[in-house]
């Protein structure tokens, strides 16, 4: 059996940043330090943190006044901020700088006079995060398709519309709804601004070249079943691959999913830790 390993595996350069101010908070702030929502969609990443004594909580009502408050790598509400520093707490504010970018290109888009369309899941938080910082209520279309069409076609003629997405959005979806927008000849007065990361791209690329060589069997994806960027690796191996398999831990995999004389490639989300990439890689062989 061969084993392929993508090139881009582990964590990120946001994940990793954030990851490490994490740590950095906990050797030097008091204890305890409050972790609000999990850091990073990756169970074992956030596992790692509270067995260093992290505690893991979701509300803001349950951290108590003036401690340490590290917030999420996906962007914090602006609501949830206000709370936060009206209980006194020290913020430790990971928000990736790529997130922290479209959050500024909105916003000045918005002044500009533009309607905002967002391509990314309402429900995830970099695009609660993103809402939050706007004073206008943009259009939020998900990965369905025909709610694509129904939200587009009540647009007034005259205004104008810029359109950003969630870093993590799939690519194939994003090119999917820059097609729509030419169909419905709305390229005219609409501005798009391609706010996918770079980092989600080349994962998506690497996987799908390595795909159209034609000699990959089976695609084992390590990442976290709510993470987005995951999603996306999902998408396009359950698309193109001949076999695909997604698992959030090295220990799901079971001897039986394999045979002899196979090429297998390993590819992983954005937030898996290296660690359980090579633990993977060890269990399959
Ligand atoms: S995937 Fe990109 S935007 Fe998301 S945390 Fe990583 S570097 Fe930042």
């Amino acid at each position: 059996m061969k084993i392929l390993i993508a090139k881009h595996i582990g964590f990120c350069p946001g994940v990793k940043r954030a990851y490490n101010m994490a740590l950095q908070a906990f050797e030097t702030r008091p204890h305890p330090v409050y972790l609000l929502g999990e850091l990073v969609h990756n169970h074992q990443a956030v596992k790692m943190l509270v067995e260093r004594g992290a505690c893991l909580v979701n509300e803001v009502e349950e951290i108590p006044n003036q401690v340490t408050v590290v917030t999420r790598s996906h962007g914090l509400e602006r609501e949830t901020r206000r709370k936060l520093l009206g209980k006194g707490i020290n913020i430790v504010d990971t928000t990736c700088p790529r997130v922290q970018k479209v959050q500024v290109l909105a916003s000045e888009l918005e002044k500009k006079g533009y309607t905002i369309i967002i391509l990314g899941d309402p429900n995830h938080a970099e695009i609660k995060a993103l809402i939050s910082e706007l004073n206008t209520k943009p259009i939020v279309l998900g990965k369905d398709s025909i709610e694509w069409d129904e939200k587009l076609s009540p647009l007034p003629k005259s205004q104008p519309l810029a359109v950003i997405e969630q870093t993590t959005f799939p690519q194939q979806q994003y090119r999917d709804f820059c097609r729509l927008l030419e169909e419905k000849k709305l390229t005219d007065r609409c501005q798009i601004y391609n706010t996918l990361c770079p980092e989600t791209e080349y994962r998506q690329n690497e996987l799908f070249s390595h795909l159209q060589t034609g000699k990959i069997d089976t695609v084992v994806i390590l990442g976290g079943k709510h993470s987005s960027n995951t999603r996306g690796l999902y998408l396009v191996a359950n698309q193109h691959a001949p076999r695909t398999i997604w698992i959030e831990d090295p220990n799901e995999v079971r001897k039986s999913w394999f045979q002899p004389n196979q090429t297998i490639l390993i590819v992983s989300g954005a937030s898996t830790p290296d660690h359980a990439v090579k633990e993977l890689i060890k269990k399959i062989q």
